[in-house]
């Protein structure tokens, strides 16, 4: 009797939320249960890589943190709001691609092993729905894991160890070549192969979870020769365009005295754009800290002060880290030598009385 109730009251529940999402034909639905029809599109548009795997139902959490993620079990995606600001498309459908991936691959790609074409594909998916792919293949994964090819970092055996390839996200101690390695992957794989064999090694690897066996299965190849073809694909990729990083300009200018006590922000340009991630210290950061570093463009570092700076006093600022071997790097994946950059602030002012 209890058993007929509740599955009665399951199959009520389920035609509730079958007519919900049929009334709104939403798939992305906020944590209050609002259809959120404005990425509506987003979800057609990623139909055509997942046909047969996409949630019917997403979950989107926006969160204060500067890490997204996404949660299978729950289909949902916790997107970061800054993140969020400056690449909606991109983020909605880099965190879906996990989520249909995972389905697609009975769940094996959010296995250790798997999780370099996992984060790769995403990327290009995310890249490929924010209308950006050939800027992001040939502007940043490629170059970037040459880059890692021609320092004798990459292989299967390195990208499948992923906790240590990648790293902590949940700490500065992440590799930011990682995902792009990934996705160089995932590029070699659809240029020497094309989409449906991409598609029939993902479902494969569901099967086999195993590289070597779905290389066999799939592409009649083993997990040497693919790995010597990936390899061979990134060694061909061009590097003469990729400038070394440099600092162009300061504000104020590195070694200046006399800085106003009233400035807001302070700011660092590179000639050639950057990955957009952060890595300096200051001696004062009371008033000076990462924490308010944001990019405001991939060329344009820029420091929001914290109160007042403090007068006559000596401000150093290193861009990039020698004891930690973190750096900033260009959108080609070089990493710029660390900068030290110093300015001295201005004497306080003195009281004036103005009845003199
Ligand atoms: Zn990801």
């Amino acid at each position: 009797m209890i058993k007929l109730k509740l599955s009665a009251l399951l199959t009520i529940i389920f035609f509730l939320s079958f007519f919900a999402q049929a009334e709104t034909g939403a798939h992305f639905f906020s944590e209050g249960g609002e259809p959120l029809l404005q990425y509506e599109t987003k979800y057609q548009e990623m139909l055509k890589f997942y046909p047969t795997s996409m949630p019917e139902k997403i979950l989107v959490v926006f969160t204060d943190k500067d890490v997204s993620k996404f949660n299978t079990r729950t289909n949902t995606i916790y997107l970061s709001r800054n993140r969020f600001a400056k690449m909606s498309t991109y983020l909605i459908a880099h965190e879906t691609s996990h989520l249909a991936l995972w389905k697609y691959t009975a769940g094996a790609s959010l296995d250790g092993k798997f999780r370099f074409f996992d984060e790769g594909y995403a990327c290009i998916v995310g890249n490929i729905l924010a209308n950006r792919l050939e800027e992001y293949k040939h502007e940043e994964a490629l170059p970037i894991s040459a880059t890692q090819y021609k320092k004798q970092n990459v292989s299967f055996e390195k990208v499948a160890d992923w906790k240590n390839y990648f790293g902590n996200p949940n700490t500065a101690d992440w590799n930011f070549y990682a995902y792009h390695v990934g996705a160089s992957f995932n590029f070699f794989i659809l240029d020497t192969y094309g989409q449906q064999e991409l598609n029939h090694f993902f479902l494969s690897v569901g099967q086999t979870r195993d590289l070597e066996s779905s290389f066999q299965k799939v592409f009649f190849k083993s997990k040497v020769e693919i790995e010597a073809g990936w390899l061979n694909y990134l060694s061909k990729i061009d590097l003469s365009m990729a400038q070394n990083p440099y600092v162009l300009t300061t504000a104020p200018l590195n070694n200046s005295k006399s800085v106003s006590i009233n400035l807001s922000e302070i700011s660092v340009t590179f000639n050639t754009p950057m990955l957009e991630n952060v890595i300096f210290t200051s001696n004062r950061c009371q008033e000076l800290c990462y924490n308010n570093a944001k990019w405001k463009d991939s060329k344009t570092l820029v420091v929001t002060i914290t109160g007042k700076l403090k007068a006559n006093t000596s401000y150093y600022l290193t861009l990039g880290s020698d004891k930690y071997k973190r750096y900033l790097v260009s959108k080609t994946g070089i990493d710029m030598p660390t900068y030290i950059w110093k300015f001295t602030t201005a004497p306080a002012p003195m009281n004036i009385d103005p009845s003199q």
